[in-house]
């Protein structure tokens, strides 16, 4: 267990898990076929029973000879996820997942489904992870408490994806047949510290069939505690991908402690490089602020971080605190919480209080910690 404060920038090393189509370009993956002494558009065809189909049981990819389907599969769709507990919520609609990895390690995601109402139309959030546990070890996350365990492949992200989109379009989740609407990165992990494969993942999600997902990179959410030169760089990837950034705190005395990456990168240049990111993919920026009773929900906060936002291309998203066992600190009281809304408003902030889907299967913000 890491020390108060203490941050892991760089993840363990350690032994590589399968390399899976989901991990490869098209052209990679023919490449991997011919090298089966087989032609290359195999690759296509089982891309497309994968992405397009979403059909992992190799028996039912007919277009494929029966005598080639046991290697291409072993070649191109070796297991990633292996399902170890699913768990549901809130009727069924939010489905929780713990995977464990080829070496053992645990992730979880989340599906949450919202049925349409007379205002919205029916959606689907898959909430994903990109690291085994996190190195940036903010205090009232469960995932920051255990550290670090290692950086996911590009393959183990997508397939998340890809494990939800299957239960959808089988109508095997409550709510009916479906599809992906919206990824968050938004599970264990830091995104921004395993880049590539995060970057990797995002592009395969947003490639069309047989070369990816085909999910409009716009429906996806990368959140960061605030690494600025990372937010630099995503800037620079010409992928509109939204980003959501974890301030939590207005003030660098405050949010030193709550998210300790700030001794790092200060408020100031986090906020920097987000309207950077807001002006050159002309995306709308999401700020992530759990209210925490008596720690970050007072009025003066609320009117600090209304000045720092007024007038910029950004959504507020106070999350309720979701307390982690053992922690000391709670959700704000109702009465602050309005008040918080209400002088961020005030200062022309666009601002939503967050939902706390799947609460009692702790498969709520902040809580996905893979205890087995
Ligand atoms: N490392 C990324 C993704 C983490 S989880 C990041 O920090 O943005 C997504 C969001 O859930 C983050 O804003 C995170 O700060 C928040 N979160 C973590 N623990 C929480 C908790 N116990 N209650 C409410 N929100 C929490």
């Amino acid at each position: 267990m890491p020390e108060p404060g203490e941050l892991q920038m760089v993840a363990p090393r350690r032994r590589k898990p399968p390399v899976h189509l989901s991990d490869l370009t098209l052209a990679q993956r023919r490449d991997v076929v011919k090298a089966l002494d087989l032609p290359g558009f195999r690759a296509d065809q089982v891309s497309k029973q994968w992405f397009g189909r979403l059909a992992d049981d190799p028996a039912t990819w007919t277009d494929v000879p029966e005598a080639m389907r046991a290697s291409l599969s072993e070649a191109l769709t070796p297991a990633l996820l292996d399902e170890v507990r699913r768990m549901q919520a809130d009727n069924g609609l939010t489905v929780k997942s713990l995977w464990r990895l080829f070496d053992g390690a645990l992730v979880e995601s989340v599906l949450m489904r919202y049925p349409a109402t007379e205002r919205s139309r029916a959606r689907t959030t898959v909430c994903i992870s990109s690291q085994a546990g996190c190195g940036m070890n903010c205090p009232f996350c469960a995932t920051g408490q255990a550290g670090l365990t290692r950086n996911l492949s590009t393959g183990e992200i997508v397939e998340q994806v890809v494990a939800a989109a299957r239960l959808l379009d089988r109508g095997e989740a409550e709510g009916g047949k479906g599809r992906v609407g919206n990824i968050v990165f938004m599970g264990m992990g830091e995104p921004l510290a395993n880049y590539d494969a995060v970057i990797g993942a995002v592009r395969r999600l947003s490639t069309e069939s047989p070369e990816g997902l085909g999910l409009s990179a716009r429906n996806i959410t990368v959140s960061t505690v605030g690494l600025v030169p990372r937010i630099q760089q995503l800037a620079t990837e010409g992928i509109p991908v939204t980003l959501a950034v974890s301030l939590h705190a207005p003030d660098d005395e405050l949010r030193d402690t709550l998210v300790p990456i700030n001794t790092r990168f200060k408020v100031d240049e986090v906020l920097d490089s987000t309207w950077n990111y807001a002006h050159v993919t002309r995306r709308r920026v999401s700020i992530e602020y759990a209210l925490i009773r008596d720690v970050n929900d007072q009025a003066e906060r609320a009117d600090l971080l209304g000045k720092l936002l007024k007038g910029r291309l950004v959504h507020v998203n106070l999350i309720p605190l979701n307390p982690t066992p053992g922690s000391k600190w709670t959700a704000s009281r109702r009465k602050d919480e309005a008040e918080f809304v209400r002088r961020l408003q005030a200062h022309g902030v666009a601002v939503t209080v967050r939902d706390t889907r799947g609460r009692d299967i702790d498969g709520a913000c902040g809580q996905l910690a893979a205890a087995e």
